[in-house]
């Protein structure tokens, strides 16, 4: 995702509202699914089951929801986002782990 440039209070305020809200999002009870064959793909379920889910794609920062239509960011994006580099960093951790071979007798 590129850096957002702010020039003004307003929407430094919606920013850090939408950071605070990304962070609390999973905890919050959201969910999310990765699509089969799109890596950077997501569908991201609210809490609520009646409301409808949104497609967020990590790569392209871009989110289905309302919000990101009228602001370019939301904080499914960010949440998502952050979760990938999560799991790149777990990945890249496992990648790297080698077992102790002596541990294993
Ligand atoms: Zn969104």
């Amino acid at each position: 995702m590129e850096a957002i440039i702010i020039n003004d209070i307003e929407t430094a305020r919606h920013h850090a509202n939408i950071a605070a809200k990304a962070a609390r999002l999973w905890a919050e009870g959201y969910t999310y699914k990765p699509f089969d064959n799109a890596p950077n793909l997501f569908f991201v379920f609210p809490p609520d089951p009646e409301k409808t889910g949104y497609i967020v794609d990590t790569a392209a920062g871009y989110c289905s929801c309302p919000g990101f239509k009228g602001a370019g960011v939301c904080s499914h994006l960010v949440a998502m986002t952050d979760e990938v580099e999560f799991i790149n960093r777990v990945n890249e951790m496992e990648d790297a782990y080698t077992a102790p071979v002596d541990a294993c007798h």
